[in-house]
């Protein structure tokens, strides 16, 4: 147990945050230990992964546990040849893009489009991570957590996780669940998926059957650093809000009034709208309020440009919900966790 610890470097907003008690959570067995100590001291607790999808306070009281459970395995036998996917099982505080090259690295593939998400494996169900086309539900076989309701190990398959657009059954609760491994099933035949705009941009008039899982996780990283800010250089959660969901009747209203509006279908009856550009046409993008701003290229990402904390952060989206309601009648939900 570490009495206290400096946490600046585990959020990439790099907020100035200090923890009362953090404690490295690096073997299963050592979660229920470290909640029994904590409700015998009276102390709430929290869990961190990689602090890239969390806006944290500059001072974490009780106890914060940081989720750091390595490995990865292969579950199937040789034997196994029967099987239509191969099964991996990986520790929660293994890193998220480390695990695709790993993958990759082991003719695994499946995962490339979801390259250079930052985090840890254990959080990539609780939102669902999602890139390029690509959600991690469709890859997550079992998710092994300790239910802090019931005191008890759980292991809930893909139905119970009931994931949706950056959204699960963790969320739900995000006190509920710890979750210290995941097992993904990787199918054995491999699909390329290079349908979103910027993919079929990339691979312009190359034909899909020459196309391989190392070019297309290429492509997402190279996508990916054109566009969006590196944490390490200006601190970002990636996209602090979901892109909002509308029916196909509230589109075409909007349209009336804004056909440049950019959406895409979802399902038969409704579209997600690029929140972005909601953001972008209320003149926002590189808006900038104290410490943080808007990104001066995609207005979906907020900054910390240094000096700043969570306090500024939330002004500045409450800002922005309030012009984007106020001009689109559109209520913006907040991607990242506050903690
Ligand atoms: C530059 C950038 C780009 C990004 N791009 C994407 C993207 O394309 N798609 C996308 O979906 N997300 C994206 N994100 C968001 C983020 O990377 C993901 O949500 C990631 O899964 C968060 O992982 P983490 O370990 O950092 O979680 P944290 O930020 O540490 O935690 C997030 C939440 O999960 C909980 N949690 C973490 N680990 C566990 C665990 N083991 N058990 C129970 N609860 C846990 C925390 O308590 C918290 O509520 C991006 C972020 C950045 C900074």
């Amino acid at each position: 147990m570490t009495p206290m610890a400096d946490l600046t470097a585990r959020n990439t907003l790099g907020f100035t945050v200090t923890a009362n008690h953090a404690v490295s959570i690096g073997h299963p067995d050592e979660i229920a230990p470290a909640l029994t100590q904590a409700k015998a001291s009276n102390e709430t607790w929290r869990v961190l992964g990689g602090g890239s999808n969390a806006v944290l306070p500059n001072q974490l009281d009780g106890l914060t546990m940081l989720m750091d459970i390595q490995g990865i395995a292969i579950l199937n036998s040789d034997s196994d040849s029967d099987s239509i996917s191969t099964q991996i099982e990986v520790g929660a505080g293994v890193n998220w893009h480390e695990l695709v090259q790993w993958t990759l690295q082991n003719d695994l593939p499946g995962l490339e489009n979801l390259a250079l998400i930052p985090g840890t494996v254990g959080a990539a169900p609780i939102q669902n991570i999602g890139a390029y086309g690509v959600e991690i539900k469709s890859f997550i076989q079992e998710v092994q957590a300790y239910d802090t309701k019931n005191e008890k190990w759980v292991s809930l398959n893909n139905q119970d996780c009931a994931f949706s657009y950056r959204h699960s059954v963790f969320k739900n609760d995000l006190s509920r669940y710890i979750i210290s491994k995941v097992i993904f099933a990787l199918p054995k035949q491999w699909t390329p998926r290079i349908g979103y705009a910027d993919l079929q941009q990339y691979f312009a008039g190359q034909a899909t059957d020459t196309m391989t899982p190392d070019a297309i996780f290429s492509a997402v990283c190279a996508i990916r650093q054109r566009k969006l800010p590196d944490p390490r250089l200006l601190g970002n959660v990636g996209s602090f809000f979901q892109n909002p969901i509308i029916s196909n009747e509230s589109l075409k209203k909007l349209q009336q009034q804004y056909p440049q509006i950019v959406a895409y279908r979802e399902g038969a009856d409704q579209h997600k709208l690029a929140a972005g550009w909601l953001i972008d046409a209320c003149g926002l993008k590189g808006y900038r309020h104290q410490h943080v701003g808007v990104h001066d290229q995609h207005a979906l990402v907020l900054v910390h440009y240094g000096g700043g904390d969570a306090r500024e952060l939330l002004e500045l989206a409450n800002l922005i919900q309030a012009k984007v309601f106020e001009r689109f009648g559109i209520q913006l939900q907040i991607e990242p966790i506050i903690f």
